[in-house]
């Protein structure tokens, strides 16, 4: 019985996709899939603290954790003495289900507390479960003091700005509710100086259909990249044009003719390269 399964064990070990080894890998979808690899989230970094310290939901693709380690650094430049962000939830340290979420299964999700002020404006950490309104007020749960808390536009903004300027990192969707979103829309068009990230801006920021519209948290989702896809990453939502992206630049480049496709594997053959002096002279002054 053994023997006879031999023969099928070696297939199946030969077909598997090969892993690296020590390699992150996010693996299916956000909503169905897991993770190898993932690396931790530290309990706090400069502009950062984990919202549940010590907890084992704090596991995601490298990609994600420096990107949300350098947004919160670069607010706390901008805004010296700003309370540190509150990092919620990534993945398990395996991904898969999460009973507090139906995503965060593949290390491409975290979960951000919003930058809090007093209603006087004093900077104050953010507290989760504290839904903010389109005019941005809120008010903590009763057992937790009731106090009333506005959403603090100009340090979320920095935030989010941080995020889509950061190409490398490929951020597919900043969650957030529609009052939220209009309010970081207005103080950006007033005062953010990159036309480009104020229109990333209203392509990322988004409240979700048929879930809990995030009226107290971001939920960032990276996409997976053209290296996490070819080791199984899905992605479900857009692939945005200003990613750093090798292989969505190569898509946009001049489409091969077969004929071009040869010379591009074989060269040109001598007698198809007639040597102009115009030719010549292109060639030199673009170095190749
Ligand atoms: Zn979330």
């Amino acid at each position: 019985m053994v023997r006879a399964l031999l023969p099928l064990l070696w297939f199946s070990l030969a077909c598997a996709p090969a892993v690296p080894r020590e390699v992150a890998v996010s693996v299916g979808t956000s909503n169905d899939g897991w993770l190898h690899h993932g690396v931790a989230m530290p309990d706090r970094g400069p502009g950062y603290v984990r919202a549940r310290p010590g907890e084992s939901t704090r596991y995601g693709i490298p990609r994600l954790v420096r990107a949300i380690e350098d947004a919160a650094a670069a607010v706390e430049n901008a805004f010296p003495g700003t309370p540190p962000l509150r990092v919620g939830d990534l993945s398990y340290p395996l991904g898969g289900r999460h009973p507090r979420h139906g995503s965060h299964r593949t290390g491409r999700d975290v979960d951000l507390i919003f930058y809090a002020t007093t209603p006087t404006g004093r900077p104050v950490q953010g507290r989760g479960w504290v839904a903010y309104d389109r005019f941005g007020t809120g008010r903590e749960p009763d057992d937790q003091g009731g106090a009333p808390m506005n959403l603090d536009v100009a340090r979320n903004w920095h935030l989010v700005r941080t995020l889509l300027a950061d190409e490398d990192a490929q951020v597919q969707w900043i969650f957030c509710s529609a009052g939220v979103k209009a309010q970081l829309l207005e103080h950006a068009i007033a005062h953010e100086p990159s036309r480009a990230i104020v229109f990333r801006a209203a392509w990322v920021l988004h409240q979700p259909t048929r879930a809990h519209p995030h009226d107290d948290h971001f939920h960032v989702r990276i996409g997976c990249g053209s290296e996490q896809r070819s080791l199984g990453c899905r992605d479900r939502g857009p692939i945005w044009p200003w990613w750093s992206d090798d292989a969505i630049k190569e898509d946009t480049s001049e489409s091969l003719d077969d004929a071009a496709l040869v010379r591009a594997l074989l060269g040109d053959p001598p007698e198809a390269q007639p040597r102009t002096a115009s030719a010549s002279a292109e060639s030199s002054s673009s170095g190749s």
